[in-house]
Formats: C-alpha cells, sequence, structure tokens
C-alpha cells in the first residue's frame, strides 16, 4: 500500500480523500491555492504544498506545480478528485511518466471516454444499449447531414464530442433549423473544448438520468454497485441525487449493470467510474462515461456498505477487489442534497464569510463538507460547500430524515439553497418519486416568484 498520496484538489472531495488517507494509515498531501490558504483541511493535512494563485487556471489545473509538488514531497500516488485534472489524459499521462501512480484509470481509457464519440462507440461495441443517432461525428455536407436527421427523427440533439459540464449541446426541433445548429455548436465547441467534432442523437422528451457505478481492479475483476437517480437536475447539473432509483425493476438495472461491468473488463477499465444512462419507456441509452469518482458517490456507499474511495485507492495500488458482484447487497435507500453558495432561487452565486454552521446529525445522517464556522467560501469555484446526505431502510425514511436534517442545518453570512432543498424535499411528485429530468426546471418556472 501506498505511505503517502497527493491530493489534487479542493474542498469537499479533497478532505473526503483525505478521510480516507487518514483510514488506511496514509499519509496525504494537500495542493492549495493562496484562496484556500487558511482551509482547515489543508491545516489538518501531514504536509500541503502552495500551488499557485486563487484562479484555477494558475493553481488545480497547473499540472507542472502538482507534479512538483509531489516530488518535493515524496508522495507516490495522486488522486485528482472530481473536476479540475481528474478526467485530463495528458495529467495522468504526465502523473505516470513522472513516475507516480495515478488514481484512476490508464490515459488510453480516459482519453477514450473523454471523446464522447469514440466512448460511443466503443460501447456499442461491448453491447451497452446507446441512444439512437449519427454513426460516429457528423460530416460537413448539409445534405448527409439533413438525411441523418431524417432518418434520426426529430427532435434531434448536437452535441460536441468534447463536451461537458452540460455545454454544447443543441436541440432541434425543424430541418430548417438544423444546419445552422449544427454550425453554431461546432464552432462554439472548437472555441470552448478545443474540438469541433459534433454527433447527433435523437433527443429523448421525458427520460430520466440513471448512473451505474463501477469499480474495476487490474486483475480483470470488475463489479456494478448498483444505481443512482440524478434526474432533478437544473441546467444539467445535478442537484439531489439518489438510490435506488424509484420504481425501476431490478432486473432491469443488472442486465444494464451487468453491460457495465462488462464493457469495463472489454475495455481494460480500472479504478471507479460511472456509466451514464437516459431512461425513457423501461429502456436505458448510454450517454457518457466519468472516468472518475463523482459528488454523488456518498449515496451509493450508503446503501452499499463499499467505501468507493477506499477502493479506488486499493485498486490503484494493485490490489484485488475484496468483493464479487455476488457479495454487493444493497440495503435501505439514501438520499444527497448538494448544498450551494446561492440564492436559492436566483441561482447567483454567494461567496463570502460563513459566520454561522451548523450542520445536521442522528441516524442516518452524513455530511460531507470542508466548512466550518467563520470559513470563507471563495469566489474562484464551484459554488458547491458540501452534501448532506442520508440513509434510511426506506425511501420514506430517508425523505423523513432529510427534512429532519436540512431543518437542523444553520448557515448564515452567505446565502444557501437550502430552502429549495426544503421544499423540493414536501413536494408530493418528488415524494411520489421518479420525476424526469425536466422536472425541476418546471418546478421552479412554476414556483419561483
Ligand atoms: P455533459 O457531459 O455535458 O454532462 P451529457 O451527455 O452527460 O453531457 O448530457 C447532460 C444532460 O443533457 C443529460 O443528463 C440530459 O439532461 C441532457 N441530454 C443529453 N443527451 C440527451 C438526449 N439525447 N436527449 C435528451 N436529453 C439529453
Amino acid at each position: 500500500m501506498f505511505k503517502k498520496i497527493l491530493i489534487a484538489n479542493r474542498g469537499e472531495i479533497a478532505l473526503r480523500v483525505q478521510r480516507a488517507c487518514r483510514e488506511m494509515g496514509i499519509k496525504a498531501v494537500m495542493v492549495y491555492s493562496e484562496a484556500d490558504r487558511d482551509a482547515k483541511y489543508v491545516r489538518l493535512a501531514d504536509e500541503a504544498v502552495c500551488i499557485g494563485p486563487a484562479p484555477s487556471g494558475q493553481s488545480y489545473l497547473n499540472m507542472p506545480a502538482i507534479i512538483s509538488a509531489a516530488e518535493v514531497t515524496d508522495a507516490e500516488a495522486i488522486h485528482p478528485g472530481y473536476g479540475f485534472l481528474s478526467e485530463n489524459a495528458d495529467f495522468a499521462e504526465r502523473v505516470e511518466k513522472s513516475g507516480f501512480t495515478f488514481i484512476g484509470p490508464t490515459p488510453e481509457s480516459i482519453r477514450l471516454m473523454g471523446d464522447k464519440v469514440s466512448a460511443k462507440q466503443a460501447m456499442i461495441r461491448a453491447g451497452v444499449p446507446c441512444v439512437p443517432g449519427s454513426d460516429g461525428a457528423l460530416p460537413d455536407d448539409p445534405a448527409q447531414i439533413k438525411r441523418i436527421a431524417k432518418s434520426v427523427g426529430y427532435p434531434v440533439i448536437i452535441k460536441a464530442a468534447g463536451g461537458g459540464g452540460g455545454r454544447g449541446m443543441r436541440v432541434v426541433h425543424t430541418e430548417a433549423a438544423l444546419i445552422h445548429a449544427v454550425q453554431t455548436t461546432k464552432a462554439e465547441a472548437g472555441a470552448a473544448f478545443g474540438n469541433p467534432e459534433v454527433y447527433m442523437e435523437k433527443f429523448l422528451q421525458n427520460p430520466r438520468h440513471i448512473e451505474i457505478q463501477v469499480l474495476a481492479d487490474t486483475h480483470r475483476n470488475a463489479v456494478y454497485l448498483g444505481e443512482r437517480d440524478c434526474s432533478m437536475q437544473r441546467r444539467h447539473q445535478k442537484v439531489i441525487e439518489e438510490a435506488p432509483a424509484p420504481g425501476i425493476a431490478r432486473r432491469l438495472i443488472e442486465k444494464i449493470g451487468d453491460r457495465c461491468a462488462a464493457a469495463c473488463k472489454k475495455i481494460g477499465y480500472r479504478g471507479a467510474g460511472t456509466f451514464e444512462f437516459l431512461y425513457e419507456n423501461g429502456e436505458f441509452y448510454f450517454i457518457e462515461m466519468n472516468t472518475r469518482v463523482q459528488v454523488e458517490h456518498p449515496v451509493t456507499e450508503l446503501i452499499t456498505g463499499i467505501d468507493i474511495v477506499r477502493t479506488q485507492i486499493a485498486v490503484a495500488a494493485g490490489e484485488k477487489l475484496p468483493f464479487t458482484q455476488r457479495q454487493i447487497q444493497l440495503r435501505g435507500h439514501a438520499i444527497e442534497c448538494r448544498v450551494n453558495a446561492e440564492d436559492p432561487y436566483k441561482f447567483t452565486p454567494s461567496p463570502g464569510r460563513i459566520t454561522t454552521w451548523h450542520a445536521p446529525g442522528g441516524p442516518g445522517v452524513r455530511v460531507d463538507s470542508h466548512v466550518y464556522t467563520n470559513y470563507f467560501v471563495p469566489p474562484n469555484y464551484d459554488s458547491m460547500i458540501g452534501k448532506i446526505i442520508v440513509h434510511g431502510d426506506t425511501r420514506e425514511q430517508a425523505l423523513a430524515r432529510m427534512r429532519t436534517a436540512l431543518a437542523e442545518t444553520v448557515v448564515e453570512g452567505i446565502k444557501t439553497n437550502i430552502p429549495l432543498h426544503r421544499e423540493l424535499m414536501v413536494d408530493a411528485s418528488f415524494m411520489t418519486g421518479g420525476t424526469n429530468i425536466h422536472y425541476l426546471e418546471e418546478w421552479l418556472s412554476n414556483h419561483v416568484r
């Protein structure tokens, strides 16, 4: 096992990985920007290295600075967390070329899955069902593009091969709007992702977002850890996640889960990963794979009892997965609310000093957050300041526990989206379960005065 790991991230996930290291008897090195200098998790680290000023381009995305930090501290491996460099194949390659272990899949896997066109083709070869659409990237010829759209059937969605974070997508309802939409998306994709390639998919009208968590080792073992329902989204960003997904038959999950685990073996995948699907009328359609730990991993940890971050570290060190598929049992129900420093209804960011932070507790309540009273939320990064996660024997109990937890939580000095979560936890449709990916936006347009 490693003796020392460098954590190339910040905020709650940096603390989450640090906790796993501590539990495993591994020393944790934190890197931090000048904006995070005083954070408690930085102070708590075994060692900490400043890697640059606040803007992430000069710190958390600064590959040479991070690799030098690993060199000077004699770390053996680098955990990238999520976001920042976690899905950057060049970074993974540089880490390994410099003699460190990258806690994640191989650069080849990251590259394959990072390009949505090559990812989809690999999934089709591996027998994973995909959204019907163009066979690879769209050609330049407008007549050919129109032909493809006609055979896919309107509405279609034009998506950038290099897209991510909900950006680089455009829905097209009619042939008249098609060519202009393709050209605009291409131009935007070229500028934003350095890759103008786009592809086409059928635009599903009312799907749910269901994803499968996988874990794979370097001994050709791969398992899936059930599913998560992440349909409560705003602008393609997840707000609430839960596991299991309400109302989907276990045999359907088992079938798709087995396909995902088999695909991992087929592509030589290692570490943690997530296959994201749209689910409509009893069918799953692959949309993309995330080759890293996800924000919402705790809901899966709570229903399986498996520590995903610990397992990531263990398989990176060459260990075998300590369980087989048959040993993975799901128990109860878990829900996660992402706590963001933002106006709960206008969604404008609300950075600044937290004057009071009172976190909830009690049976089945887990809070993953790096903040505390007097913590200053820097304006430079993502607005998420933590996650409240609950577990119950049933979905009803989990909902009740989340309501209690949200009622106990006090955050003063900045605005958060906790009032929004309180309302959603008593919303009749959400309480029934199975709402689709448009539900939250529709709810907001009906409820926000
Ligand atoms: P990103 O990498 O930017 O997150 P995804 O491919 O995962 O992009 O898609 C993000 C979201 O966009 C999905 O969760 C869904 O809400 C919507 N979306 C993507 N593809 C389709 C599609 N074919 N039909 C309907 N909605 C889609």
